[in-house]
């Protein structure tokens, strides 16, 4: 009965999968294949903020009168449905993309913004980009905390530690008390990047410190624009799922028991992204 638990949850995890391995690590179809077509919206978030929600993972759009500051890019299909949703608000240029973090669903745009806008990213998020051989490789990197001032308007990028990947920034608007949270709070996780840094041990403690900022509004990675209680919630997985996992190993419980408590606690607990990757969870946590 619990092998069928597991087997179950797999397959919708396969069902349902997680974009970014889709999108990096899958074999790109050749040939035939029609280009794919964004599919994208643009909403206002707060005053001269908005979100760019559709296609692979959400953008941000700061909008100030010496330029735009976006955070994320999406896939490459996408560059110029976000020019065009930038400038159904403004006509003010795009000078910089900071990037959350190196998914391709995040910074698949990059090279095509490279030419006309600085894009920034953590030290680590750009160390395995060169590593993948991704493209789009930023120019500027920072490592504890980066602020750009533009148009009289502050943003701050900064990183907390391991989580999603090891090079996860979040991105601060502090007059506008708004947090872009990156895969570090999106819904479809809590996904652990084990081949680029990732931790579930460490993921909560990040989030602690991401929770000391002072914000009331979550536009998180993936997901819809959220208030601060998300991401506190989403924070309490993040400490109780690997603690859970640590003593029931500790109790000598199969991968299947532990499948079953996911399936008890439900949300995130039984996101394909974090069930498929229960056997790399529980390696993580053995030591
Ligand atoms: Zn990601």
């Amino acid at each position: 009965m619990s092998r069928t638990l597991v087997v179950r949850l797999s397959a919708g995890a396969v069902a349902l999968g997680c974009t970014w391995i889709a999108y990096t690590q899958a074999p790109q179809p050749q040939g035939k294949q029609q280009p794919k077509q964004a599919n994208n919206a643009i909403s206002k978030v707060a005053e001269d903020l908005y979100a760019i929600i559709g296609d692979g993972g959400n953008s941000t759009v700061l909008v100030t009168n010496e330029g735009v500051i976006l955070v994320d890019d999406k896939f490459e299909y996408d560059f110029q449905d976000i020019v065009d949703k930038v400038k159904s608000v403004t006509n003010q240029p795009i000078k910089y993309v900071l990037n959350t973090h190196l998914h391709g669903d995040h910074t698949g745009s990059n090279e095509k913004f490279l030419p006309t806008a600085e894009i920034i990213a953590h030290k680590n998020a750009r160390d395995t980009m060169v590593k993948n051989k991704a493209p789009g490789v930023m120019r500027v990197v920072f490592t504890d905390e980066t602020d750009l001032f533009l148009g009289g308007k502050e943003v701050r990028m900064k990183y907390f530690g391991r989580g999603h990947t090891n090079g996860d920034a979040v991105v601060y608007f502090p007059a506008l008390r708004v947090l872009a949270s990156g895969d570090i709070g999106a819904n479809n996780g809590p996904n652990v990047d084990y081949a680029n840094g990732g931790s579930m041990k460490e993921w909560g403690k990040t989030l602690d410190g991401v929770l000391q900022l002072d914000f009331d509004t979550v536009i998180p990675g993936h997901g819809p624009v959220s208030k601060r209680q998300y991401l506190m919630d989403y924070r309490d997985v993040t400490v109780k799922l690997p603690a859970t996992v640590i003593s029931m190993v500790r109790e000598g419980k199969s991968k299947d028991d532990i499948a079953k408590v996911f399936m008890t606690n439900g949300g995130l607990w039984v996101n394909p992204n974090v069930v498929n990757k229960l056997d790399q969870i529980m390696a993580e946590l053995k030591n």
